[in-house]
């Protein structure tokens, strides 16, 4: 993707928990040289430094539950309004309800932004269930490690980090299929309303990482096409 002409972007990742949403964000994000909003992160951050906000969030995650709408938009707001969004951002998280996607609308016309394209990562139920249960992330910086089936023994080893490996509470068997209910009942709406508005675009996530990653870049070189030809 040509980086030189930089034009704003603003991204949504959709899809259930294990979907690939964080591991594509992060590529994504390389590749067009936009910030990487992950909610799951800024609340387990808040998590660590034990901060109000951490607190509040600490109760619904461990439960595999929402945090509330009011408490992750007031979030996201300041958050994109850091000066690493001003060629825009990937959100990998939210919007997760239909209160929150009509929030982010408020917030983007206040920034005189709108969506470039929602990409809908779609992955079964039972895959998202298996990969999940092989999910083991860093304490220290946050990486997630998928290929994992047992706590490796060595550390994380990203870049400069030696971090420990751990399971994430929310991805135990108990809280997962909990989490995918969440999803399905209060996130998946949020499909029809981005395709109502023409941004949804449908990308198989079954496919292995750097698949996923080409074809996500093919959907956005093609949306940005069609609005060069539509302006
Ligand atoms: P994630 O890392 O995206 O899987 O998020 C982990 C947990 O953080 C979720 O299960 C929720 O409890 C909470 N969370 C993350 N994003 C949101 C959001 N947009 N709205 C409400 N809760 C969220």
């Amino acid at each position: 993707m040509d980086t030189s002409k930089q034009c704003w972007r603003g991204i949504i990742l959709l899809g259930g928990p294990g979907s690939g949403k964080g591991t594509q964000a992060v590529l994504l994000a390389q590749k067009l040289g936009i910030a990487h909003i992950s909610t799951g992160d800024l609340f387990r951050e808040n998590i660590r430094m034990g901060t109000e906000l951490g607190k509040v969030a600490k109760t619904y995650i461990e439960k595999g539950e929402l945090v509330p709408d009011e408490v992750t938009v007031r979030m996201v707001r300041e958050r994109v309004n850091r000066p690493d969004c001003t060629n825009g951002f990937i959100l990998d998280g939210f919007p997760r309800t239909v209160a929150q996607a009509d929030a982010l609308n408020q917030v983007l016309a206040e920034m005189h932004r709108s969506l470039t394209a929602v990409l809908n990562l779609q992955v079964a139920p039972d895959v998202l269930l298996e990969r999940l249960s092989r999910r083991w992330t860093c304490k220290a910086c946050g990486a997630v490690f998928p290929e994992f089936s047992a706590p490796p023994r060595a550390g994380c080893k990203k870049e400069v980090c030696d971090g420990e490996l751990y399971q994430r509470p929310d991805d135990k068997p108990e809280t997962q299929r909990h989490r995918i209910e969440v999803y399905r009942e209060q996130t998946a709406p949020l499909e029809a309303y981005y395709a109502e508005r023409g941004l949804l675009v449908e990308i198989d996530g079954e496919n292995s990482i750097e698949r996923v990653h080409q074809l996500i870049l093919d959907a956005v070189r093609c949306v940005e096409e069609e609005d060069r030809h539509t302006v």
